[in-house]
Parts: C-alpha cells; structure tokens; sequence
C-alpha cells in the first residue's frame, strides 16, 4: 500500500470492527496501485486495571491485523493460556476481567511505554509496529474518553456494564465523559484532513458504544460530514440480530427498530452507503431512496472478510465517480 495513491478511513470498534478491517488489508494488499489503509480505533472501553492500560478494541483490531486473534473464542489471542488469572485467583485478587498471559504482555508493554512518556498513539504504532502490521492503527484520541452507560441500575463505567453486569442492565443512555475536551488523534487528524481522502468506512461495529464515542468529539462529526469522500457502513445487526453483543437489546431499549434500519436511522443522515445482510434485502426496497446494497455480511472466514471488504470499496470507487 502506498501514501502517494490516497487513503482510506476506517472506523472500527472491538471485534466486530476488527474482522472487516482485516478483510480491508486483505483486500488492499492484492490491488496494485492501491490507498493506504488508516485504521482509528475507539478508546470508549479503555480502563486502568490492576495498574495496567487496558484498551481492548485497540487489542482486538491489532490481533486480527496481526492474525494472532481467536476466531472461536470471538475475542483475545489464539492459543492463550490464563496461568496468570489462576494465579491472581489464589492470592484474591481481582479476576472479573479476564486477561490472558498473552494479552497480558500487551498490556504491561502498553502501560511501560505510556509510562515512559509516550503518548496512546506512539504506544500503539510501537506495538503494531513490532506485530509486523503494515496498516497505520491509532487510537481516535490521545486523551481519555470514558464510557459511561446510564441505565436502570444507575450509571455503570463500561467494562462494569459490559463484563461484569453482562449488558444485563436496561440502557437509557451513554455518556462519553471527557469527549468534549479531547481532540482526535494525529492519524485521525490528518487523515480527515488529507485532500485524497478517497472513503470513509464505518465498520459493523456497535454504533452506540463503539463509533459515537469517536463522533462525540468536538469537530469530528462535522468534518466527516463536509468531506468530499463517501461514507459507507455495514451494518451489524443481521435479521433482528446482533452476531454478537448487545447492539439488539441497545436498539430496542433506546426506541429504535430491532434491525439494520434502526442501525441507519442512528446514524442521522451521515451516511452515503449503507450494507445489510442479504437476509435484509428486503430493507432495499422498503427503505429507498435510502443507500441500502445487500449482500452477505456475515464473516466468519478469511476469505467471507475479504469478499465483503472488497464489495464495500468497490461501492465506494462507485460513488466517487
Ligand atoms: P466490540 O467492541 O468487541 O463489541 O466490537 P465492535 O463494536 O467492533 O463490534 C460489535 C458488533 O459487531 C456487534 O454488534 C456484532 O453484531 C457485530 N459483528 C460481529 N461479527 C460480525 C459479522 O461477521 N458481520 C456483521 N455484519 N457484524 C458483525
Ligand atoms: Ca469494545
């Protein structure tokens, strides 16, 4: 991939992100004269624990790119082993996030280089860096930004709600605390910056809690909005499904259709494309004249991630025709 032929936005949260961003370096890397791929990532699930920085879309995306990720277990790295969990078991410790020792060494590496002065975005180009990862991957903002989900219980910092609560909890709404102070990352910056921006991409993440953090910062909405390129999303709600998580029970418990059309109908007209699942093709019709293209979402190989990569950037030299 080269600079000098543009480049391309993606916007991607944890594991549902991280598959279609893989199937975009996949698909990139097989295109002669192809743009460079730049990957910002939400750091709404950050948390400090047991003294380290945890950011576990960041890992997410960097175990897919790095193809180190485990497919079956959905999240964390393939052939991990949890000794050190058992262990911190033994002594009392705290063991409702789980961290294995793979992963572990991620976050001690992570926190060492943060510690040393180094900001999220340094220390995440030094990690993918040492991965061999030839896409550019940052952080949406240098400085903190905090989830926090209100609910029924009351209001619950994110890995609260989302590991520890099981997303039991009934959602009223989020807050992205820290949101309005922070600034987008240099990649992030720049990239909206770049003339030969030619696309930006929102993956099918939870657009609750994985792109609107990024949204919520002061300018960031706007400048996507008034960019020359397209913005096109897929969708990850198929059916009345999510694949995984809680984006469903999200939709339906802030008022939204339980389905891609609620997916869209959040996303307020920012959106120049929009994929569903062929199993929603019947959303084409019925949503016209909205941007709808149905075609299979589901990637649960390389190959089914390279395919949906590749019909999502062939929309998108499309619409900048
Ligand atoms: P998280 O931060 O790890 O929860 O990951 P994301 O926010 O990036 O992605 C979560 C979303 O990915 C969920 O709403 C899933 O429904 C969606 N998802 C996961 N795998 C797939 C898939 O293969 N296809 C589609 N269309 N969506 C997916
Ligand atoms: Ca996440």
């Amino acid at each position: 991939m080269d600079d000098n032929n543009g480049c391309i936005l993606a916007l991607a949260g944890g594991v549902g992100g991280a598959k279609l961003v893989a199937g975009l370096a996949g698909a990139l890397e097989n295109q002669p004269d192809a743009p460079s791929l730049k990957v910002v990532v939400n750091t709404g699930d950050d948390f400090e624990h047991l003294g380290l920085h945890i950011a576990p879309d960041l890992d997410s995306v960097t175990y897919a790119l790095a193809d180190l990720n485990d497919i079956e277990r959905g999240w964390g790295m393939r052939g991990e082993t949890w000794q050190f969990m058992q262990a911190l078991e033994r002594l009392g410790g705290e063991t409702w996030f789980s961290l294995g020792d793979q992963d572990l060494a991620t976050h001690v590496e992570r926190t060492r280089l943060l510690n040393g002065g180094e900001t999220l975005s340094q220390a995440t180009a030094h990690l993918t860096r040492a991965l061999d990862i030839g896409v550019d991957v940052a952080p949406m903002s240098d400085t903190p930004v905090r989830t926090i989900v209100h609910t029924d219980v009351g209001a619950l910092a994110f890995q609260h709600y989302f590991v520890r609560e099981q997303c039991r909890p009934a959602v009223s709404h989020f807050e992205f605390v820290g949101a309005e102070a922070a600034s987008p990352s240099p990649l992030l910056d720049e990239t909206l910056s770049r003339t030969d921006l030619r696309a930006v991409i929102i993956c099918p993440s939870n657009p609750f809690i994985s792109i609107d953090p990024m949204l919520a910062m002061p300018g960031v909405k706007a400048r996507l909005a008034s960019a020359r390129a397209p913005i096109l999303a897929v969708s990850p709600i198929i059916g009345a499904d999510a694949v995984k998580g809680p984006a469903a029970k999200m939709l339906s418990e802030l008022g939204y259709e339980v389905s891609a059309a609620g997916i869209y109908a959040h996303y307020d007209g920012l959106l120049d494309g929009f994929v569903v699942d062929r199993v929603d093709e019947r959303l084409v019709t019925q949503m016209a004249p909205a941007p709808l293209r149905a075609v299979k979402t589901l990637m649960k190989s390389a190959a089914d991630r390279t395919r949906l990569a590749q019909t999502v950037l062939d929309w998108c030299d499309e619409l900048r025709c």
